[in-house]
Order: C-alpha cells, then structure tokens, then sequence
C-alpha cells in the first residue's frame, strides 16, 4: 500500500547513513562523461554499502542489463515511475498514474526481495488523493512500500549544472557538512537525471561517483555506519 504521506521511517543510531540514488540508470558516453551507475554500484559493493537505486521506466527500457548487474551487486532497485512526471501537477490535471507505476513495476519485478517494492515519486511530490486513487487502480501482487523520502538532500544536480572542474569536491564538501549536522538519515543522490529540461547538461556533467568516493572514504574515518533501506522500517502505525 502506498502511505498517505511520504515516509522517512524508523529512526537510525547516530552516525548511521542510507545512500539512496535517483533518475539512473545510466552509463558514461563520449569520454567517458556522463552517468557511471554500474561503475558507482561497483564501487559501493567494494566498500560493503548497499545502496537503493531507484529507477526510472525509460532508462531502464534503454539500459536494462545495468538493472540486472546492480541487482547482482546485491543492491536494492528501486522504483521511481516510468517518466519521471510531477505526479501532483498530473494528477490535478485527471491524468491515470497508474500506467506510470504498472509499466516499471513490470521491468523490476524480477528484480525485488519478497515481493517488496520501493517506491520514491519524483521531486517528493505526492498527495493523500492520489495514493488513494493508486491503491485502488494499482493491479499487483507486490507489496508496496513508499512514497519514500530522505533526511539529507544536498541537491547533487546542481552542481553538475556548472562547468566547475571542482564540483565534485564542492558537492561533497556540501554533503558532508549536511550529514555531519543531521548525523543519520537516508542520503538522496542522483547517478543520473531524467529532467526534461536541465537534464542532458546534468547528466552529462554528472559527478556523483567521483562525489560518493569522497564522501564514503570521509565518512569511513569519522567512524560512520552505513545500512540499507530494508534495515529501516517503513511501517506506519496503526
Ligand atoms: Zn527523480
């Protein structure tokens, strides 16, 4: 069932972090510029840090064996709808959003743990209407859990707006100073962006790989503890 408002669950100990990142997947194009997500997957599976990656339908129609690899790499995949609409705007205007959710729940279905399904709507836009008109429109076995939120969101993409030869110091420097003050939470980042209108420019100049090493490699030495989303429980009393 999708909750009513958007979820942030259980508390965590202090220094415990979740690394959650949107709009993928992706992979790098001419010179190697552009999103990385299997080589971020990669690297997080190295470290002993499962992440969740939530996905968006049309990239996964473009690259699905990424999904499949980052599955493998024992991390969560996530869903994130099919085009990455602001649902609220949508919904007001009558539109059906339960195709948005119906298609990409069929390309991850084979890919979630115990019938499991993680679900972060894009810009954390969501309504009490609308989850209602989707628990009853919403055909499926798999149990949903979301609308999924974050404690700590340092706008990663802005960064990749600027041609700066340092934003992934910046970025991380960002990040860093975000968690060092919140102390825990789950942790939103982007390995790709599926923004219509910024985002070839974002994806293109993404950094968010070389971004996470810092901020893992830091975190690690200020003794940070990392888990996953299902060690965190999203369920709303009764
Ligand atoms: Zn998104």
């Amino acid at each position: 069932m999708l909750a009513e408002n958007i979820l942030i669950g259980s508390t965590l100990p202090d220094k415990t972090v979740c690394f959650t990142f949107d709009d993928g997947p992706g992979q790098p194009s001419f010179k190697n510029k552009g999103p990385k997500t299997l080589e971020l997957a990669q690297y997080l599976h190295d470290e002993g840090i499962v992440a969740t990656f939530f996905m968006v339908g049309k990239y996964i129609k473009k690259y699905p064996e990424i999904v499949k690899q980052v599955k493998d790499l024992g991390h969560i995949i996530g869903h994130h709808t099919t085009n990455h609409p602001d649902m609220n705007r949508a919904f007001s205007k009558g539109k059906n959003l339960a195709p948005e959710l119906a298609v990409t729940e069929h390309l991850i279905k084979d890919y979630v743990t115990n019938q499991n399904i993680y679900f972060r709507p894009p810009f954390g836009r969501w309504n009490a209407e609308m989850s209602k008109q989707l628990n009853k429109d919403l055909k499926t076995d798999l149990n949903y859990i979301g609308p999924i939120g974050w404690h700590i969101d340092g706008s990663d993409w802005w960064f990749w707006s600027k041609f700066d030869k340092d934003a992934a110091i910046k970025c991380a420097e960002h990040y860093l100073k975000l968690i060092r003050a919140e102390k825990k939470g789950i942790i939103l980042m982007h390995d790709s962006n599926a923004n219509k209108l910024w985002g070839i420019i974002r994806r293109w100049n993404s950094k968010t790989l070389e971004t996470v090493k810092i901020v893992v490699t830091e975190l690690k030495k200020e003794g940070y503890s990392f888990v996953s989303l299902d060690q965190i429980n999203f369920e709303i009393p009764a």
